[in-house]
């Protein structure tokens, strides 16, 4: 095995020290006031980034959790949602609305590309009795940005909410839930809030609440009022994963000392650097249009086995990138570089990049990469969603 040990995956991504450090702490008794100042402090600063004033509930789970929170709260059988989706992570939603016996329609983009905000609107003109609309934030899959923003202008002037998967892009990509009109918004810790996989967040808006009301879904360990009742009381209803919620206190502790707005101009401008340095590589980026800060998809060159090239990355070297998922298995690699994920691992990154590919004979120039990348920091360039 490799010394090394570099993760530049899109969940779950690298932990500060000092984050580390508060998993290494004997562990703490929940139901104490210390425990639930410490809720209270973190639930107050995740208002902050999510930029809401909606309430928020945590949830001991992975992000999968919350978005079923998301649904079986605010929906009843037979309602009718739109899911939008253009990736895996998306059709997760059309999934799990099948499986509830939600009536669903789904607006989709291919592969690499956005969904088109002016066909969710032509779908809600066509179904006025959607309930609610659930899209994704960053498609983790491909490494698009969908854009919320036009969305949230067309589902807020009708009945439906408006439900976001954020759980990648939160924190790498802009994400305004007030001013945007978003009603719930869906996160998990392993991702922009480095801190370990183990926590799920939602939101819920004023006008989602008046669903939840409405709601015939069974639920027990989801069932938003128990999370409402105790986070009356900064409490959770069951155990928490408190080890992670003491850790994420200190994550968003750090993310706010440094500010929101640079902490989100930094991920960009790395997320910048390593598209420039796979272009100068002779790579091709899979994402066709709103390219994501989340992670950077890159097409296989031709002839080059894609599963092949990410074991040999990470056995050989110590650099773990993500493969592609499902379809696009084999087909492209991707490289995060949210939360903690640095400029020095990102250098390291590419350039074992180039050694296997040159290994597995597809030519590229280490040092023409390298260059591109340091070019993009150097040049203090300033947020971008879109290339
Ligand atoms: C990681 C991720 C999830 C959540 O997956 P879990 O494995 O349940 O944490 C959901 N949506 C997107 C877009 C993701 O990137």
């Amino acid at each position: 095995m490799p010394k090394r040990h570099i993760l530049l995956t899109p969940g779950p991504t690298p932990l500060p020290p000092e984050v580390l450090k508060c998993l290494s702490e004997p562990i703490a008794y929940h139901r104490t006031p210390q425990a639930r100042k410490i809720i209270g402090e973190a639930t107050a600063m995740l208002k902050e980034v999510f930029q809401t004033a909606a309430d928020i509930f945590t949830i001991t789970s992975s992000g999968t959790g919350a978005m079923e929170a998301s649904m079986v709260n605010f929906l009843s059988p037979g309602d009718k949602i739109i899911a939008a989706h253009a990736g895996k992570f998306g059709e997760r939603w059309a999934k799990m609305a099948s499986h509830y016996g939600f009536q669903t329609v789904e607006v989709t983009s291919p592969y690499g590309f956005a969904i088109k905000p002016d066909a969710i609107e032509k779908a809600l003109k066509e179904n006025p009795d959607v309930k609610a609309v659930y899209v994704t934030l960053c498609e983790t899959s491909t490494g698009v940005n969908h854009d919320i923003q036009a969305i949230g202008k067309i589902v807020s002037k009708t009945k439906a909410i408006l439900v976001v998967d954020a759980v990648s892009g939160l924190l790498a990509d802009v994400f305004e839930q007030d001013a945007w009109g978003v009603d719930v918004a869906v996160t998990g810790s392993q991702k922009g809030l480095m801190v370990p996989p183990g926590l799920s967040f939602f939101s819920v808006s004023k006008k989602a609440w008046a669903l939840y009301e409405a709601s015939k879904t069974k639920k027990f360990y989801l069932d938003l009022k128990l999370y409402q009742k105790a986070m009356a009381d900064s409490d959770t209803p069951f155990t928490p994963a408190i080890t992670l919620i003491i850790a994420l206190h200190k994550a968003l502790e750090m993310i706010k000392k440094k500010g929101l707005k640079k902490h989100l101009e930094e991920t960009a401008q790395l997320a910048c650097a390593t598209r420039a340095a796979m272009t100068a590589l002779g790579l091709q980026l899979f994402a066709r249009e709103r390219v994501s800060n989340v992670t950077t998809a890159v097409v296989v060159p031709d002839g080059i086995d894609g599963g092949k090239l990410v074991k040999i990355m990470r056995d050989e070297h110590g650099v773990t990138i993500a493969g592609g998922q499902g379809e696009m298995k084999g087909k492209i690699f991707r490289i995060a570089h949210l939360g903690h994920i640095t400029e020095n691992d990102l250098t390291v990154g590419i350039e074992v990049l180039c050694e296997v590919l040159n290994q597995l004979k597809f030519n590229c120039d280490v040092k023409k990469a390298i260059a591109a990348f340091r070019a993009v920091l150097g040049s203090k360039q300033r947020l971008k969603i879109g290339v």
